[in-house]
């Protein structure tokens, strides 16, 4: 039986994801925006919850947790990193480790930059990466915590991951990124494809997530900020690729 992944919206623009094992009747979920959405879904699949894993501190990752609790008894991972300022934890998680969904086996990343304690989950076999508010779709999380050098370390460790990664990412802010991401690149074909795809899919109410690997590193210019053309671009064709990854970052803001 395969693995099955559910993507559930929450407040006004985050995602949590249910992974489901059927084999072994195991369910995970990633970030707790609102309990009632996740308990929803649970509810009509008729799924339990064993285990929570929280990707980062933000309220709007965290804030359903203890109301999910009262419902279901999961046990709540977060990061080593992060375990002071998340809610109470059953088990922490670090780079490397190993996280289980049954015999499904996942990956700690640590991937800093939005904050300094941030984790994504990978796996492997399921050729999936849930991200959190590190690499999104088109775009990546605001610098709040850490430097253009340790969030573009952290674009850089998603380069290197297999071209066909499911990228399952915290929040829905597509649209705008791809308008963003027109605004720098407007002559890139594929860019302008994937954008128009966006739009059809949101103007029908449907999620833009999963991403590829492979689609991001054609069309996201904050992972492209290494590349040459890219940097021309923005008439920055000698700077490092930190330096172009913190004005992209710093236009996006203000978009
Ligand atoms: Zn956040
Ligand atoms: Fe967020």
């Amino acid at each position: 039986m395969t693995i099955e992944i559910a993507t559930v919206p929450c407040l006004e623009d985050n995602y949590a994801y249910l992974i489901h094992n059927p084999a072994e009747n195991k369910t995970c979920l990633i970030d707790v925006p609102e309990a009632k959405p996740i308990i929803k879904v649970l509810e009509k699949k008729a799924w339990d919850l064993d285990k929570i894993v929280l990707t980062h501190h933000h309220s709007d990752h965290v804030a359903g947790l203890g109301n999910l609790l009262r419902s279901y008894q999961a046990s709540v991972y977060g990061a080593t990193a992060d375990a002071n300022r998340l809610p109470v934890l059953d088990a922490e998680l670090k780079e490397n480790d190993n996280f289980y969904l049954g015999n499904i086996e996942f990956l700690v990343m640590e991937v800093y930059g939005h904050t300094i304690g941030h984790i994504a989950l990978y796996s492997k076999e399921l050729s999936s990466i849930f991200s959190g508010d590190s690499l999104m779709t088109l775009g990546c999380g605001r610098l709040f915590e850490g430097s253009p050098e340790i969030m573009w370390d952290t674009l850089q460790k998603f380069c290197r991951l297999p071209p066909q990664t499911k990228i399952y990412s915290g929040h829905e802010y597509s649209e705008k990124n791809a308008q963003f991401a027109l605004s720098i690149d407007p002559n890139n074909k594929k860019l302008q494809e994937r954008a128009s795809l966006i739009r059809e899919l949101r103007s029908n109410g449907f999620p833009t997530v999963p991403s590829t690997i492979e689609s991001e590193l054609d069309t996201n210019p904050f992972l492209r900020s290494g590349n040459l053309d890219l940097k021309r671009l923005l008439g920055m064709g000698q700077h490092k690729s930190a330096n172009v990854l913190a004005e992209l970052r710093s236009r996006r803001d203000i978009f």
